[in-house]
């Protein structure tokens, strides 16, 4: 068997589902179909659910109905039957208004995974109504019953066992060859849904590849593949062929965006190669990922994260940064899920890279207590991998540097925000 993932961009309006479902048509070997919400609807969930937890009554009842007409839209435009559809979509928005004219608990995370698993429960079901009117039969299937995670609400942990018990009786492929589930979701022992972390669909389809041994997983973009770095901010990409898993982990580890973080070991580990394909041009190669013997000649992959935050603490006391201090810092950004992208020390200083995060105030507070804590919020982070000397002139030339760590295979700039220009 095979596992496709679809991300919101490849499902976010009729004539997307439409390509989508053709690539599937295309696939003639028993199928899951793994699919995010559509769009950019998870932002506009997330918006739902803060106004619900603020009881912003206003807004709540906008951001709902927003939600709902971009999916009727999509739907009227997918079944040329008037009402085809109708009474499946209605039915999820009923369920969805009930559970927001409830009143909301004090744990926002729990809240969160109530209510934003609502945008792919919708968007497989019409996806799964518009295949079946399209003469492909499938079934439906809710992840969250077989995919099992603990209650670590937002960023939950997969329950391995129990998942891959569950998960093998539910896609048996004894009573159909297609199943549509969606990606991101999980749910507890308890029935209770949760979620893996936004953009969690790409570790959804390499779950599923893992439990199931799948002969690959694809997953459907908006790029020809990976490319040396995203295209929305460097314009002269070159696609890359073929990967390790090794090179894949740590270009998505500094944050290439086109694949998450979690995918690749349980790829890695069972040895099912991950292929990255355009479903904008489906016949093209893509990129695949896999075990590689020996060496690949890359071209320099430039990843750039930005809007990030650029702390440095000093002792007191002039007393060095020493193992305890260290091992003080690091729990406080670990007991606040704070992800360190870059870290540097010397005696006197300890310096982090940082994403803008909720938490960071409580964490500079604390800090504060012990430390003289300066910081620039104004800052992005460059990772050059495979770097040579053109190409950190390219890319540093006219920044301002406020930071760099220079490894064998690897140079990372902390620079002032600035705009980016490229010569062609
Ligand atoms: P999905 O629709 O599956 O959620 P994503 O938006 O998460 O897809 O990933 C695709 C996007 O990743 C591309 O549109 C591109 O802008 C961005 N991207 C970032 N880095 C890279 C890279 N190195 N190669 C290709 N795409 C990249
Ligand atoms: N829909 C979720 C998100 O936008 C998961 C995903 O697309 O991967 O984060
Ligand atoms: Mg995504």
């Amino acid at each position: 068997m095979k596992v496709y993932k679809f991300g919101g961009a490849s499902v976010k309006d009729a004539n997307s589902v439409k390509n989508m479902a053709a690539i599937v048509q295309a696939c003639n070997q028993p199928l899951v179909v793994v699919v995010s919400a559509m769009g950019k609807t998870t932002n506009a969930m997330e918006k739902l659910v803060t106004a619900y937890f603020d009881r912003k009554e206003l807004v709540k009842s906008e951001a709902f109905h927003e939600i709902k007409n971009y999916h009727q839209t999509i739907v009227e435009e997918l079944f040329e039957e008037n009402g085809y559809y109708k009474h499946v979509l209605e039915k999820w928005f009923d369920k969805l208004w009930n559970r927001l004219e409830q009143a909301p608990s004090l744990n926002f995370d729990f809240e969160y995974d109530q209510i934003v698993p609502y945008g792919e429960l919708i968007s497989t079901s019409i996806i799964s109504a518009y295949l079946d009117y399209k003469g492909m039969q499938n079934k439906w299937t809710d992840i969250r019953q077989f995919l099992l995670t603990n209650d670590v609400y937002r960023d939950a942990g997969v329950e391995w066992e129990l998942t891959t018990s569950f998960m093998k009786k539910f896609f048996s492929f004894t009573d159909t060859n297609l199943y549509i589930t969606q990606g991101f979701i999980g749910g507890t022992v308890n029935n209770i849904s949760t979620t893996l972390g936004r953009e969690g669909s790409d570790y959804t389809a390499a779950i599923i590849g893992h439990v199931m041994e799948a002969e690959n997983v694809a997953i459907w973009k908006d790029v020809p593949g990976v490319l040396n770095a995203d295209p929305r901010w460097y314009h002269k990409t070159k696609k890359i062929d073929e990967l390790s898993y090794w090179e894949a982990i740590e270009l998505a580890f500094y944050g290439a965006q086109v694949i998450h973080p979690k995918t690749l070991k349980p790829l890695q580990n069972k040895q099912i190669p991950l292929l990255v394909k355009s479903f904008v041009d489906p016949a093209s190669s893509g990129t695949c990922i896999r075990e590689i013997d020996g060496k690949l000649k890359l071209p320099p992959v430039y990843i750039l994260k930005e809007e990030q935050l650029f702390i440095t603490v000093s002792p007191r006391d002039f007393s060095f940064i020493m193992e305890e201090s260290l091992s003080e810092i690091f729990s406080l950004f670990s007991h606040f899920r704070v992800k360190i992208n870059l870290m540097q020390s010397s005696a006197l200083n300890f310096s982090v890279c940082v994403n803008h995060h909720r938490n960071l105030q409580n964490i500079i507070n604390e800090l504060s207590e012990k430390y003289v804590v300066r910081y620039n919020d104004d800052v992005e982070l460059l990772t050059i991998r495979h770097y040579n000397d053109a190409a950190i002139e390219e890319m540093t030339n006219e920044k301002e540097i406020i930071d760099s760590q220079i490894s064998r295979k690897t140079a990372r700039f902390v620079v002032r925000k600035s705009e980016w220009v490229f010569q062609n």
